[in-house]
């Protein structure tokens, strides 16, 4: 299996389906490709002949990694979002931040946030070892396994994380105009695409089992 880039001006190449009104994501554009009897020049083969399966599968490990990373993100922004308006909003006489129910999501807004920094963390460093390492099976084996737990995690608390912060903004975060609502709609993605929860979670096992256990092909 070999990997090649593919123009879009393409004899065979068409747009199958475009995925419309997404609840999330809304700067990129979203579509099915189709490639159907499409022939590419030689010169377009990225990476070595019959190499193309590892273009993939190091892409996938990067995805997972940077998907992870964007989770972080998303709970750190919902963090700042939440300790400002806890200080800014006024209601029943004191700042909602003086409620201790406003406290505990905080709490755990920040507590998700070290949750999914690490695992992420780990599989960054892994991979950076597996970049240096290429042909190490124990070593792929291993980021294979951190990236799933990264991407796994990052995204739950991401998600988590941003329905918390949509409750500590009440009204006003059930509005696309706060920041933690746009979260709320695009960490719910970050459960599906470069591996679906599911899948993740079945990788993880058979990680640990062995690859006799695989039980998503
Ligand atoms: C906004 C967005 C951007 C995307 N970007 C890209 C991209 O850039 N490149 C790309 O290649 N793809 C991209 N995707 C596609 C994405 O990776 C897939 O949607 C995802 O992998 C799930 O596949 P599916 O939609 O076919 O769901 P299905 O495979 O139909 O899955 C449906 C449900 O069944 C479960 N399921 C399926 N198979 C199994 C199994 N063997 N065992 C247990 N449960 C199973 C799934 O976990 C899921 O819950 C994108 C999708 C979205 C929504």
């Amino acid at each position: 299996m070999s990997a090649f880039l593919v123009d879009r001006e393409s004899e065979g190449f068409s747009v199958a389906m475009q995925l419309e009104e997404k609840i999330g994501l809304f700067t990129s554009d979203t579509a099915m490709l189709e490639l159907n009897n499409c022939r590419v020049p030689k010169a377009n083969l990225l990476g070595q002949p019959g190499k193309g399966l590892r273009v993939a599968y190091s892409a996938l490990l990067n995805g997972r990694i940077g998907i992870g990373a964007g989770c972080v993100g998303i709970i750190e922004d919902c963090l700042n979002s939440v300790t400002e308006r806890s200080k800014s909003r006024v209601q029943h006489g004191k700042p909602i931040g003086k409620h201790q129910l406003i406290q505990r999501h905080l709490a755990n807004i920040t507590m998700n946030l070290e949750m999914a920094r690490w695992p992420t963390y780990i599989a960054a460093a892994e991979k950076i070892k597996l970049d240096a390492d290429p042909e190490n099976l124990e070593l792929r084996n291993k980021v294979d396994l951190q990236s799933a737990i990264a991407k796994r995690v990052a995204s739950k608390l991401a998600y988590e994380s941003a329905d918390l912060a949509v409750q500590i903004f009440g009204g006003f975060g059930y509005s696309l105009l706060s920041p933690v609502a746009r979260h709320l709609c695009d960490a719910r993605v970050a459960r599906i695409y470069e591996g679906t929860d599911e899948i993740m979670e079945l990788k993880i096992a058979s990680l640990v089992l062995g690859k006799d256990f695989e039980a998503y092909n």
